[in-house]
């Protein structure tokens, strides 16, 4: 008999905002874990990291209150780690920065709970960094102090020794300070800080909402109440500010902040919404079409055992290779299944995606045109060898009839289907966006089932597809293209959207 699993908790910080700060072992934590209890507004690609039974939690403020108390909350990580779970208990930025960690690891401790702390990218140098302020600069100071602008109510108005901190060689950090600041700028006034320091608030700092105010000490209260700013946000007090102007790079770039929308798949909408916080945009995943079998999946599992009777198999996309290959690993077998049939990949992405399968293509057109993949089919092969397509149910015709007249034997066969959504979501997510991406042209025409008045509405918005195949559909459609990638991948998409060339419309 084995003695049950001992239980334990990863004390996890996610970082600032930004999904792509989180740290490796956090990301690793994360994936492996039985239950995620978090407390803010973790983003959605650090909790998709999770598997998909795994239970979560949420235990943070909403409308003001807090759901759980401290004690209730590290209750609930006594009791799930004395189940036997392996807990991620996830924080904001670091969990020991103004996050309560060193609490619940003390109370975890008591309890004889295993625990172990990953610390995270903490906003107090990660809003100033993604704002193009750093915290130290030999020319200005050499130091920096990390405060809290929230006292504890039941100490009475502030512990903090401003007699000290009102010091130009020193850069202050205020982290929750938007409720106070008036009394913390006062203070740092009276106590002989000078009135042209210059002071930056970052408010959702690291994320697409980012913005930043650059002012004074003696100026930024004025300014903050003119503005309308709000928390979350940092305050930056000291000469680094100067910094920024040269130094941004984040707030400035022609993505930053703009609502892009992805009418891709589940599956692959996730790959695309990851690379797009890394240029500061906010994805809007609203997936127009599904993946599932196709509807003769017999046919597809009989092509898949026969393939060594081919002289080539096409492979016309990337979820094709996907659906081939899965359905060998069903069945205990792997790329070797392929002996010495040639393969042809159409599209760099398909040619990847067979590359990390173990499978080099021998023939990759670089373009979907299909005369073009007929034409080098055909001098690659021998009237009467047989050629199996594998792709998308809904493939086109101009390849097999144009190899079938040539005498080749060519069997399609659909390893997928795409089928349309049908989603109030999709056109909510249409209006919000700034700029429409699709990436095939079923998702163009799923698309428009949804959003009946894309038409006009594409007047405001920037329409960018993949490539040409796709961009036709959609001029077909009624619907303006502004940008079309001239490598049909999502790095190609996003390198023609980040084109100067081009102005982003929104
Ligand atoms: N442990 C967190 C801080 C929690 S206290 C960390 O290390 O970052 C909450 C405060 O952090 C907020 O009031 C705000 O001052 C700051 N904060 C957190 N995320 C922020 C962000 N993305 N941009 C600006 N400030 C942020």
């Amino acid at each position: 008999m084995t003695a049950p699993r001992r239980g334990r908790v990863a004390l996890v910080g996610a970082g600032p905002g930004d999904p792509g700060l989180i740290t490796v072992k956090g990301a690793r934590l994360i994936a492996q874990c039985d239950v995620l209890v978090y407390d803010y507004l973790a983003a959605a690609p650090i909790v998709a990291l999770a598997r998909p039974d795994c239970e979560k939690i949420y235990v943070g403020k909403k409308a003001g209150a807090h759901t759980l108390s401290q004690d209730e909350i590290t209750a609930l990580l006594v009791r799930l780690a004395g189940e036997g779970k392996r807990v991620v208990r996830l924080k904001g930025g670091d969990v020991f920065v103004f996050a309560r960690g060193g609490e619940e690891a003390r109370d975890l401790h008591a309890a004889g709970v295993a625990f172990e702390i990953v610390p995270g990218i903490t906003s107090a140098i990660a809003a100033p960094a993604y704002a193009g302020i750093p915290v130290t600069h030999r020319d200005h100071n050499t130091a920096f102090t990390i405060a809290t602008g929230h006292e504890d109510p039941l100490k009475g108005y502030s512990s903090l020794d401003f007699a000290k901190l009102a010091d130009p060689g020193k850069t202050l950090v205020f982290l929750m300070a938007m409720g106070s600041l008036a009394g913390i700028v006062a203070r740092l006034l009276e106590n002989g800080l000078g009135a042209e320091t210059p002071v930056a608030i970052v408010r959702e700092g690291t994320k697409p909402q980012q913005e930043t105010l650059v002012a004074t000490l003696g100026t930024i209260v004025a300014e903050v109440e003119r503005v309308g700013f709000a928390a979350p946000a940092i305050v930056v007090i000291g000469d680094v500010v100067r910094e920024r102007e040269p130094i941004r790079w984040f707030d400035n770039g022609p993505l930053f902040g703009k609502k892009i929308l992805i009418t891709r798949p589940q599956g692959a909408a996730e790959e695309f919404a990851a690379r797009l916080w890394e240029f500061g945009a906010e994805p809007l995943v609203a997936p127009a079409i599904e993946i599932r079998l196709p509807a003769d999946e017999a046919a597809a599992v009989r092509a898949v055992e026969a393939v060594r009777e081919y002289a080539w198999v096409v492979f016309t996309s990337a979820n094709g290779v996907e659906s081939f290959f899965d359905r060998l690993t069903a069945r205990g077998a792997d790329a070797r299944a392929l002996g010495d049939v040639r393969v042809a990949a159409i599209g760099a992405k398909t040619a990847d995606r067979l590359a990390v399968r173990g499978v080099i293509a021998d023939f990759v057109p670089d373009e979907f045109v299909g005369e073009a993949v007929a034409a080098g089919l055909l001098e690659r092969t021998e009237p009467g060898e047989r050629i199996l397509i594998f792709g998308a149910q809904e493939a086109r015709d101009v390849i097999p009839d144009t190899l079938r007249s040539a005498e080749r034997v060519v069997d399609i066969v659909a390893g997928y289907q795409t089928v349309a959504q049908r989603d109030p979501a999709i056109a909510e997510a249409a209006r919000a966006a700034d700029i429409w991406t699709f990436a095939s042209p079923s998702t163009v025409r799923a698309f428009l089932d949804n959003v009946p008045d894309a038409t006009p509405l594409a007047a405001h918005k920037t329409v960018a597809c993949i490539g040409p195949v796709t961009a036709a559909a959609a001029r077909n459609a009624g619907l303006p293209v502004h940008v079309v990638a001239e490598e049909y991948t999502v790095d190609g998409l996003l390198a023609a959207l980040e084109n100067p060339a081009h102005e982003v419309l929104g």
